[in-house]
């Protein structure tokens, strides 16, 4: 018998307990019966709905078993309303349930939020022109400091009230990033427009001391890579270049508060949230999780979309397949895949949010009609 592989799936809030668990299932039905992969599903209740039962984000067994005995961690969206509709808080103003997703990127030392832009055919894109053949990049966003990072505060004085938000950038934290980014540009086919392997690094370098130090890494790093295309923009002119040239582009790196908006950009490009996977990436552990959040607006009505759960899930075989040296978990990756990629091609089963354009007819699926379909798939 293989290694066997511990997974601690924490599947959250809102969709996020209709999505993650649509992955476990398509793990228990199609691949765990037909590979000889030897996984354990752990899974923990966690987020804004837990806290308001119990006054805890998680417990401690899931915190300790996640942080310390978890090969691989799936997450589901975060964020839950309480009986009053608005946000379930901790006391300090912090999201019921940031010491999940935020500790786990600090404690574990995250670095990479990895977020392929990648539009498959019959998935529906605002650019009017462009087609998956234009639109396949890899936007990675430095994940531990930055703005983001939890140095902040608000200040209220008699005559004066201000608020302030530290943006530290270290070059060991641009560094590995960059090395990141490099190294994973060396794996891919290159941009699409003409197969050239290329980092672009987007910044605000012209203006701010953090960005400087960002692109003084990114060129350092650089500098190993010299069969990799290095390439740069603004990032404010880089929302415009992207919607007008997207094919030119094959990986991206970030500083966090950058990254995150313009992935946000990302996913509308590559056919909206319902689509868009994502992966937090450290050197020894990885949290895999949809880029949506709880999408409260839809939670319990059968129509959130779990495909972007589902490629999370094919990353994360990836990535325990390389980190292991182990071919069955990237095979698996590899066949779940195409095997979403066929669903979405054909174009008949599909939830709402992809129902539009020229996909406006077609009568909406549920979540679990998703994945049934994409499980039969699998099976052949
Ligand atoms: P949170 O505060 O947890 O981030 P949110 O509602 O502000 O929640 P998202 O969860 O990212 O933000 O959702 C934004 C919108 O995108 C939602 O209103 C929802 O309609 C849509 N959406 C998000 N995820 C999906 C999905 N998997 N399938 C279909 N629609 C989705």
């Amino acid at each position: 018998m293989g290694q066997v592989y511990k997974i601690a799936v924490l599947p959250g809030d809102g969709i996020g307990r209709e999505v993650i668990p649509e992955a476990t299932r398509l793990i228990r039905e199609a691949i765990l019966p037909t590979s000889d992969l030897t996984l354990e599903i752990h899974e923990f209740e966690c987020g804004g709905e837990y806290f308001l039962r119990t006054g805890l984000e998680w417990s401690k067994e899931a915190e300790n078993f996640t942080k310390t005995k978890a090969d691989a961690i799936l997450l589901g969206g975060i964020g839950a309303r309480g009986p009053d509709g608005t946000t379930v808080r901790r006391s300090d103003g912090n999201l019921a349930g940031y010491s999940v997703v935020i500790g786990l990127r600090q404690e574990l030392e995250l670095y990479a939020n990895v977020r392929p832009v990648k539009l498959y055919e019959g998935v529906p894109t605002p650019l009017a022109e462009k087609g998956p053949k234009d639109i396949d990049m890899v936007i990675i966003r430095e994940n531990t400091e930055g703005l983001y990072y939890p140095a902040r505060g608000r200040v209220k004085e008699t005559d004066r009230e201000f608020a302030y938000d530290l943006r530290l950038i270290t070059a060991k934290g641009s560094e590995r990033v960059a090395r990141y980014a490099f190294e994973l540009a060396r794996n891919r086919m290159g941009a699409p427009v003409d197969k050239v392997k290329r980092v672009t690094c987007v910044d605000k370098s012209n203006l701010l001391a953090g960005c400087q130090l960002f692109r003084e890494s990114f060129d350092k790093i650089g500098g190993e890579y010299t069969d990799i295309a290095k390439d740069y923009a603004y990032v404010d002119a880089w929302t415009l270049l992207v919607l007008r040239k997207p094919e030119h582009y094959d990986v991206i790196v970030a500083p966090n508060a950058f990254g995150d908006i313009i992935s946000d950009l990302g996913g509308a490009l590559q056919g909206g949230l319902g689509v868009a996977p994502s992966s937090n990436i450290g050197n020894t552990h990885a949290v895999f999780e949809p880029v949506h959040g709880s999408a409260p607006d839809i939670a319990g009505t059968s129509k959130a979309n779990p495909i972007a759960s589902l490629l999370s899930t094919a990353m994360m075989f990836e990535w325990i397949g390389k980190k292991h040296n182990d071919e069955t978990p990237i095979k698996i990756a590899r066949q779940l895949r195409g095997s979403i990629e066929e669903v979405l091609r054909e174009g008949k089963i599909r939830t709402p949010d992809l129902c539009v354009g020229k996909w406006s007819r077609v009568k909406p699926s549920t979540t679990k009609q998703v994945t049934d379909a994409i499980i039969q798939k699998m099976a052949r």
